[in-house]
């Protein structure tokens, strides 16, 4: 597989998306070949700083309005401008905070009483209680969900869509966690999001891919052979019905990584080791800086810290999982990114959970 082709894809469908903002095209192609961490630039876009409407106020001196000479109207004549002024500068910090990327955390329901082993190898004793982690980012150029968490299909039945999973890791689903209810907190549906990007397609991160048809898929070619076509060994976590609705979907299939709009607001890090084709996100946040979202190319912040990765079928690839870590502590460090885990209790319970919002 070239990476031609879908360099090409992408060029006309990002074209098509925003077509008088489209700088040099090349530079796609540049980023979903080259790997290295300076490749990304971090220059804002232009339209998310000048998108102030020219003045719409021309107040020329001597120029006198119809009824001039009544007081009522003088006085209006001075509240007027002021006032219009007002709302004009209220209009264009409303539609600069609108602009703003925000991201939204939540967890698809939860996990619990399963052995710290199944994350980390040689971890000791259980894990009570870890998130599902999912996020929203709310995005001028198209909003994005990353990951989708457990399929609302197991609120009702979680013995028929995950088997033995869902008592061996204690899954727990409420009708508060299904997808639409979670997107109504921040009065969106469904529809409003324009990208589906997920880690990997394991059946706790691509388990509502469904709930967006009309949306476009953005995934490693790599992961959606092994979803499809496991290796011996790796179908465990893979739950076919998951992910049925990628025959139909959209998809921008990436052989690498990816400047999603160009401006750096929003890269995506090819980082295989946890599953063929797992990737990770950095979002940079006006006030909040960058934020990496991991997925489960790292499950714990501990497991970063001293070096632990998971047993199979949790890791595909130890060489490519310690590849990811050290990916992820590079720009961690050399960017001050703050780390956002999908399962990690201790980060998750520290974070600001959706309605709330970092921006
Ligand atoms: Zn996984």
């Amino acid at each position: 597989m070239g990476f031609t082709a879908i360099v090409a894809t992408f060029k006309t469908k990002r074209f098509l998306l925003a077509p008088a903002k489209a700088k040099a095209t090349s530079e796609f192609g540049g980023q979903l070949t080259r790997t290295t961490l300076g490749a990304a630039p971090l220059a804002r876009s232009p339209t998310l700083r000048n998108n102030a409407p020219a003045s719409p106020i021309t107040l020329t001196p001597g120029e006198v309005p119809q009824g001039w000479g009544d007081p009522m109207q003088q006085r209006l004549s001075i509240f007027g401008p002021v006032l219009g002024l007002v709302c004009l500068i209220s209009a264009v910090s409303l539609a600069q905070a609108q602009q703003n990327p925000k991201l939204y955390v939540f967890s698809s329901g939860s996990l619990g009483g399963f052995p710290k082993a199944a994350l980390q190898i040689g971890g000791q004793g259980n894990i009570d209680w870890a998130p599902v982690s999912f996020y929203v980012i709310t995005h001028p150029k198209g909003n994005i969900i990353f990951d989708t968490g457990n399929n609302d299909k197991t609120i009702t039945d979680p013995d028929g869509w995950w088997g033995p999973l869902a008592k061996g890791f204690g899954l727990k689903m409420t009708q508060d966690d299904a997808i639409p209810a979670q997107l109504a907190k921040i009065g969106l549906k469904t529809d409003d999001i324009k990208y589906v990007v997920v880690g990997h397609l394991h059946l706790d991160h691509g388990g509502n891919i469904s709930q967006f048809p009309n949306s476009t898929l953005v995934v490693q070619n790599d992961e959606l052979k092994a979803a499809w076509w496991p290796d011996v060994g790796y179908s465990l976590y893979y739950i076919p019905g998951d992910f049925e609705a990628t025959k139909k979907m959209n998809i921008i299939r990436l052989e690498g990584d990816l400047d999603m709009f160009g401006d750096g607001t929003f890269r995506i890090f090819r980082a295989p080791g946890h599953t063929p084709g797992s990737q990770f996100a950095v979002l940079r946040l006006k006030n909040t800086g960058p934020v990496i979202l991991t997925s489960d190319t790292v499950y714990l912040k501990e497991s970063l810290d001293k070096n632990l990765i998971p047993p199979i079928p949790g890791t595909w690839s130890p060489k490519g999982m310690y590849e990811g870590y050290q990916r992820i502590r590079l720009i961690r460090d050399t960017e001050g990114a703050q780390l956002f885990m999908a399962h990690d209790p201790e980060l998750f319970k520290a974070a600001k959970h959706a309605p709330d919002f970092y921006d």
